[in-house]
């Protein structure tokens, strides 16, 4: 049997097992990889979640490919995002104005069924007509992290732009580029955020991502010294509720910022005329992504 044919047959014990043969070579192949073909989109689900293997594969027209490889980088920044998120989220915890994390559930529109790292979506967002993030009724979510370790950026940034962003999908999206070291098993120096917003846009309409470096080191090799703080990613109340009925949100969330106006200081809270105080006032707004500490995981979750 040819070198390619083994490392196939090895490569499709993912499939088969939802385990990665030692002898695949993964960290050798081209992604996207072609894994499984002919395959339905039911077997496709079921499959994915007997193994648990949310966020590394897709699946489009019957077949499924590799769009990323597990690393502890990959995972520990999901969850370096996720866990900020979650924490500032905590006053609407158990309320009808919480927002859960539906993680890499998938997603299904028409053709393809995609998942996120990390999605984001109200408790109280309405089912939808037709659609929806389910093929059917479910909402979509309103915020979704994709993290890009093994996966090249312009793969995932199409699948943002595309996929995630279309109309009537999700309103804000992260993107978070973590370039390979040159060995595998290096703790990573270049990364980078993309931050979407579907109301950022160019004169012709175009999405235009706010970006953010927060690399450990500079073009020349110098340490950044990144410190707490210094990168931070804004998300509005309004993106993250989008969609939610006004009166869950009372006081209404302000409105988003303009692009490329200048930042306005937050204003203060309102006065809640509800004899109950509105959970949604005591959330921080902006909810903020702090780099610092995504980096802090990313770079220290090997010793
Ligand atoms: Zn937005």
């Amino acid at each position: 049997m040819s070198r390619i044919s083994q490392l196939k047959k090895y490569r499709y014990y993912w499939w088969k097992t939802g385990n990665m043969h030692p002898k695949a070579k993964w960290e050798e192949a081209d992604l996207p990889y072609e894994l499984a073909k002919d395959v339905p989109f039911d077997t496709y689900v079921k499959q994915t979640d007997k193994y648990n293997i949310h966020g590394f594969w897709e699946w489009e027209n019957g077949t499924v490919r590799v769009i990323e490889l597990p690393s502890s980088f990959h995972e520990t920044c999901i969850s370096g995002i996720v866990r900020q998120i979650n924490r500032q989220l905590g006053a609407v915890e158990g309320t009808n104005a919480d927002i859960f994390n539906y993680g890499a559930t998938t997603t299904k529109s028409r053709g393809s069924g995609k998942e996120a790292d990390a999605s984001f979506r109200p408790v109280s967002k309405p089912q939808v007509n037709r659609g929806g993030s389910d093929g059917n009724s479910q909402p979509w979510p309103n915020l979704v992290v994709e993290v890009a370790y093994s996966q090249e950026e312009a793969v995932v940034r199409n699948k943002i732009e595309d996929y995630w962003l279309r109309a009537g999908r999700a309103h804000d999206a992260i993107l978070i580029k973590i370039e390979p070291p040159t060995a595998p098993n290096v703790i990573p120096e270049f990364m980078t955020a993309k931050h979407y917003c579907i109301n950022n846009r160019t004169a012709t309409g175009a999405l235009q991502p706010i970006v953010y470096d927060f690399s450990t080191t500079d073009d020349q090799g110098n340490p950044t010294n990144l410190q707490p703080g210094q990168r931070v990613i804004n998300i509005q109340h309004a993106c993250l509720y989008h969609g939610v009925p006004a009166n869950i949100l009372n006081p209404p969330p302000p409105p988003p910022p303009q692009p490329n106006a200048p930042l306005q200081p937050n204003p203060a809270p309102q006065p809640n005329p509800a004899s109950q105080p509105n959970p949604v006032a005591n959330l921080p707004n902006p909810i903020i992504i702090d780099l610092y500490l995504v980096q802090y995981q990313i770079i220290n979750c090997i010793v």
